[in-house]
């Protein structure tokens, strides 16, 4: 189901439009050097590990293998872009946080290129911060939240597994995450609602991608 009063038809058919071909892995980033450096639109996917970023990504472009879906939380450490067929966007798929067993310089190493990845890149337009909708915000969600509203990069909720709670329990997650949105700057105020098991959701998240691309 579309929240329709969000998009406009135009920017749901463009959304459509990038998920008609393949999407390309393009490369794993481990240092700031390492950025493409072409000045196209990026889009960012965060979150802490297991969430099912991998699951929604790989829902959302329609493509099964494109980002890999790990048991082994915390195993990716690099910014992975990705880019539609024709578009000029990367996709940027953000190593998972929040992992208790992750060794500490691990998550130095992490939390350094990606506060430098935040603060210096003006063609990323947008973080879709990832959040379960079982649990709501959690404590490393408001960490990078937190980093997020510093660097003045725009974010949005997105939340995932909607299908593993009710449809008022989902509205009810939704709701409360709204107005924890209010007290933060860089945060867009409407969070959206997901399941890549249903792919629920989905074409809301391409158009609001479209969008951007568009702007
Ligand atoms: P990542 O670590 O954030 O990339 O998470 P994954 O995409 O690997 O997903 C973690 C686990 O959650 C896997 O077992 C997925 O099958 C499961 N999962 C992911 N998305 C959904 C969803 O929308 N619904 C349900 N029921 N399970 C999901």
């Amino acid at each position: 189901m579309t929240d329709a009063a969000l998009f406009t038809p135009e920017d749901l058919e463009a959304g459509e439009r990038l998920v008609l071909r393949p999407w390309q892995f393009v490369k794993g980033v481990v240092a700031l050097d390492g950025l493409p450096d072409d000045g196209w639109t990026e889009v960012a996917f965060a979150g802490r590990s297991n969430v099912g970023k991998s699951s929604l990504i790989n829902a959302m472009v329609r493509h099964g293998g494109l980002a890999r879906t790990s048991n082994t939380p915390g195993r990716t450490q690099e910014l992975n872009f990705f880019k539609p067929y024709e578009d000029k966007l990367y996709l940027v798929d953000m190593p998972g946080y929040g992992f208790a067993k992750a060794p500490k310089d691990k998550v130095e190493t992490w939390t350094a290129l990606i506060r430098a990845y935040l603060a210096g890149r003006p063609t990323l337009r947008r973080v879709f911060v990832l959040v379960d909708s079982r649990h709501g915000i959690k404590p490393p969600d408001r960490d990078i939240m937190k980093m997020l509203d510093t660097t003045a990069v725009p974010y949005q909720i997105v939340l995932t597994k909607g299908d593993k709670i009710t449809v008022p329990e989902l509205a009810a997650v939704k709701a409360k995450t709204e107005t924890e949105l209010s007290s933060h700057p860089a945060a867009f105020p409407i969070v959206l609602t997901t399941s890549s098991e249903k792919g629920s959701g989905m074409e809301d998240l391409r158009a609001t991608i479209a969008a951007l691309l568009r702007a």
